[in-house]
Parts: C-alpha cells; sequence; structure tokens
C-alpha cells in the first residue's frame, strides 16, 4: 500500500512530467507541492527502492512503467470525482477540486468504474482535463494554445481552465467561461492583458496575462469535425 502522500508524489511528478516533457527537477517537484527540498529527495529515495521512479541525484526524476499507471488511477479518481459532484451532489466547480484531492485516495477502482458508469463514462472533467479510461489511457494533450497566443478577432474554443483556484474560477464561471464555448478576443495589449467576449450576450472578460496563460483554447480553423 502507498501513502496518501506517495500517491500525490506520483500524481505531482506525472503532471509535472507532462508540462515540460522531460526528467522532472526536485526543485520544481518542492515548489509544485510547496515542501523543502531534502523532503522531496528522501521520498526520492523511498519511491525508487519500490520502484515506482527512476531517480538520480542531480538528475532529476520520472515515473517508472509501475510508477505511471499508478498516477493515472489516481487522476482517473480525481476527474471522476470532480464531474461526479458537479453533477450530481450540486457542487459548483469552483469547489470541486479541494474535496477530489482528499477522496481520490480512499475509493477503489472499482468505485471509480461505477461512478464512471453512472455518468456515461465522461471524457473530460469540469474544467476540460481528460479522464483516463479504466484501461488508463488518456490523451493528455501536450501543452497547446493558451489565450494569450491569439490575435484580436480570433474566435476560439475554450479547452481547459486550471482547476485549483476557487476565485477565479468563481471569477470564470460568473461570466459564462467553461470548457467548450466559443469566445472571441476582442483586445489583447502590450503588457499581456487579453479582453474577450464570451459571446451570448455576456459582458467582455479581461483577463490578467498569467490567467490567459493558463487557459487552453483550440483555434476552430484546426479542429476536427
Ligand atoms: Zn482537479
Amino acid at each position: 500500500m502507498l501513502s496518501t502522500i506517495m500517491e500525490d508524489y506520483l500524481k505531482a511528478i506525472y503532471y509535472l512530467q507532462n508540462e515540460t516533457d522531460d526528467r522532472v527537477r526536485t526543485s520544481a517537484l518542492a515548489e509544485y507541492l510547496d515542501v523543502e527540498q531534502p523532503t522531496v529527495t528522501s521520498m526520492m529515495k523511498k519511491l525508487s527502492e519500490r520502484g515506482f521512479v527512476h531517480y538520480e541525484p542531480y538528475q532529476g526524476v520520472e515515473l517508472t512503467d509501475t510508477g505511471i499507471p499508478v498516477a493515472l488511477e489516481i487522476i482517473r479518481h480525481h476527474r471522476l470525482l470532480e464531474r461526479y459532484l458537479t453533477d450530481h451532489l450540486e457542487y459548483d466547480w469552483a469547489e470541486v477540486h479541494d474535496e477530489a484531492d482528499r477522496l481520490e485516495h480512499h475509493i477503489s477502482s472499482q468505485f471509480a468504474d461505477r461512478i464512471a458508469e453512472q455518468l456515461g463514462d465522461p471524457a473530460i472533467d469540469p474544467h476540460g482535463d481528460p479522464i483516463p479510461t479504466a484501461d488508463l489511457d488518456v490523451s493528455e494533450a501536450k501543452p497547446g494554445d493558451t489565450l494569450a497566443d491569439h490575435q484580436m478577432g480570433e474566435s476560439v474554443r475554450i479547452e481547459r481552465v486550471p482547476d485549483k483556484d476557487p476565485d477565479l474560477l468563481r471569477y470564470l464561471s460568473e461570466h459564462g467561461i467553461h470548457p467548450g464555448i466559443v469566445v472571441t478576443i476582442v483586445e489583447t495589449t502590450s503588457f499581456g492583458m487579453v479582453t474577450l467576449d464570451p459571446g451570448s450576450g455576456d459582458d467582455l472578460v479581461a483577463l490578467p496575462e498569467e490567467v490567459a496563460h493558463s487557459i487552453s483554447t483550440q483555434s476552430l480553423a484546426k479542429s476536427t469535425n
């Protein structure tokens, strides 16, 4: 049995590995998990002894073929729970991430499968993140375009929004912004501010650079039917 903390490390390594497409530096892991580097180092030794990660001092860390499915199983739990909490328990999408972070470690894969079945095997969670299948297949798109990468006048589909900041999520939903909708870029500024028309008669929304960068988009021309 892995501890909750070990599972959180494996999940974090999976995310960071995916972002950079490279071995994950222990400093990046320490920052991501908000812990001290020596704590990360000793955890990497433990996880490496148990075969979940390849770890070499100063060379970073990556998940082994044993570690990947463990991370994906937890991510499947997390994203299914988020979907279930919003769709069936009337949670706001701003609240589900923390709740799912707690619950994800304590449900069995059978329980996750039942949730998936109940929900009709959803492909994405409320924030647009892909849910790994029961066979732990997932097409985790490589970081692509974000709201910060488009020209004025372009219309783009919102694909994924970051799931960790409840205030941001509340702000976005108040302005009608969620995965799947098409928005038009009304203005971009040299200091990175992006103003959007969310369509459907809602008011224009101005987003600071950091936020615009964190929201993935798909150009309409590129979208496949
Ligand atoms: Zn989440």
